[in-house]
């Protein structure tokens, strides 16, 4: 960015605002990009430039930048109260409706909901959900957390312990002590020369078993893990992985939490994403598709054993000591209860599997003339293309060549709005989408990748 003009927005959000995910340095080289307005699966920036944006913003918006029936479900909410809370037996009539909706949605039999405003309090609600279950079950001592390498559970001190990531850990002393992190199941990274997949699976397996063992199963709680993996760089576990380590954790009497938070309402092409990898979770972490996040909202989904533990910690007249003062705001179950409508109404399951088919093939297709794609992988409208220097031997790009970065920048420059992951470009556009808006998105990649690989050359 040249000089920005002194009071300019440009350079007052240098100054003022610090960015999430953001190299402080990097922003006051180049500067925001500032967005004005969406109209569907596209946003406009002050300029007036349009783009696609094929990452629902931070994999959220699943209805789009613009949907109506949002707005006005949350006005017709703000008309009756602004404000109404959950604690000490109160609650606003629409939160019982929308935690029966998810109940009935949800895969877990006999459920109930918590609320929560966004996917870190929702990941960690169940750690302390998880706490309660084993002491309740004169275990206090299993406390550990597993998750796992390149996972994401959000950004608060429990959160960012749970993640698999060295950034959110480095700077600030984490993880945790108890939090633990096992092998991701990467099918394109993590396998050994000539493993096949049961292999890989047993192997993955085995590891959990060697620091469960090793730990001692009477210390570990929970696993928590995404079905599909999204930010880590949208890794979809091979077949047979949640059967096989979820044999594992039940024979150590260990929970297992879905971290839905990115998978939920439709993405992966089944209502959740639990159900596309086959997981079977005592709870569930739900957050942005939830309200298409035009309102902060998250929730829990816990099964009945958790719930007979609450009742059992309670029974002495204790109360359960947690809560947000937002959780279950009635604006934001009103908007979510409207966003479940839409994806009911629009059968969102069956067009998401359309929606996907099409971008799979159309991203298949350009990267079958490629000769620096190594892999296109996902599920539903979610994707994740690697960008690699040699696609017969894996081998990766020089990390000082920036690929990924690069791909950004010059997507941008076209209109399209994706997020880099390293060499992984993720794609994970509104669930609206129709087939004019994946042709756009194809084309788009198509003509960025291009400008990249003669870049490379
Ligand atoms: N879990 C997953 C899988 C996520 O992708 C995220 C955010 O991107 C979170 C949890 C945290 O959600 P929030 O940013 O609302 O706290």
């Amino acid at each position: 960015m040249s000089q920005p003009a002194p009071n300019s927005a440009e350079a007052r959000d240098v100054l003022f605002h610090l960015h999430s995910q953001t190299n402080s340095q990097a922003h006051a080289e180049r500067g925001p990009l500032i967005m004005d307005r969406g109209e569907g699966i596209h946003v406009f920036d002050n300029q007036g430039k349009r783009y696609v944006e094929a990452m629902a913003g931070l994999w959220c918006t699943s209805l789009g930048f613009s949907e109506a029936r949002l707005k006005r479900a949350a006005a017709e909410a703000y008309d009756r109260f602004g404000f109404y809370h959950t604690f000490n037996h109160k609650t606003p009539a629409a939160t019982i409706d929308l935690a029966e909706k998810l109940c009935s949605l949800a895969p877990i039999p006999n459920a109930q909901a918590y609320f929560a405003t966004s996917g870190s309090e929702a990941t960690e609600t169940m750690v302390k959900l998880a706490w309660i279950y084993h002491a309740v079950h004169g275990k206090p001592g299993k406390r550990k957390i597993i998750s796992r390498d390149r996972g994401f559970h959000g950004s608060t001190i429990v959160a960012a312990s749970m993640c698999g990531m060295p950034r959110m850990h480095r700077e600030f002393g984490l993880p945790l002590p108890g939090f633990l992190h096992t092998l991701c199941p990467d099918p394109y990274r993590g396998t050994l020369p000539r493993e096949g997949m049961d292999d890989f699976v047993a192997r993955l397996a085995g590891s959990l078993e060697d620091m469960i063992r090793q730990e001692g199963a009477d210390t570990i709680a929970a696993f928590i893990a995404e079905p599909i993996n999204a930010g880590g760089g949208v890794i979809v576990p091979p077949e047979g992985y949640f059967a096989a380590v979820e044999a594992v954790l039940r024979r150590h009497n260990i929970l297992v939490l879905a971290d839905e938070v990115v998978c939920g309402f439709g993405r992966t092409g089944n209502m959740w994403g639990s159900q596309t990898v086959g997981m079977t979770p005592d709870m569930m972490a739900l957050a942005k598709g939830i309200s298409s996040s035009y309102f902060p909202i998250s929730a829990v989904v816990l099964g009945k054993p958790v719930q007979d533990a609450l009742a059992e910690m309670n029974k002495g007249g204790e109360i359960f000591g947690h809560g947000f003062t937002n959780s279950g705001h009635p604006v934001g179950v009103a908007v979510a209860l409207e966003a479940i409508r839409i994806y009911e109404e629009m059968d969102v399951v069956p067009h998401v599997r359309a929606m996907g088919a099409r971008l799979r093939s159309g991203l298949d297709a350009v990267a079958g003339k490629s000769r620096i794609v190594g892999q296109v992988r996902g599920a539903g409208l979610m994707f994740g293309v690697e960008l690699v220097a040699n696609p017969a031997t894996r081998a990766a790009f020089d990390i000082g060549l920036k690929i990924g970065a690069r791909f950004d920048a010059e997507a941008l420059r076209n209109g399209l709005i994706i997020r880099p992951m390293g060499d992984t470009i993720a794609i994970c556009p509104p669930l609206i989408i129709d087939e004019a808006g994946v042709d756009e998105i194809i084309e788009l990649f198509r003509r960025t990748l291009s400008t990249v690989e003669q870049e490379v050359e």
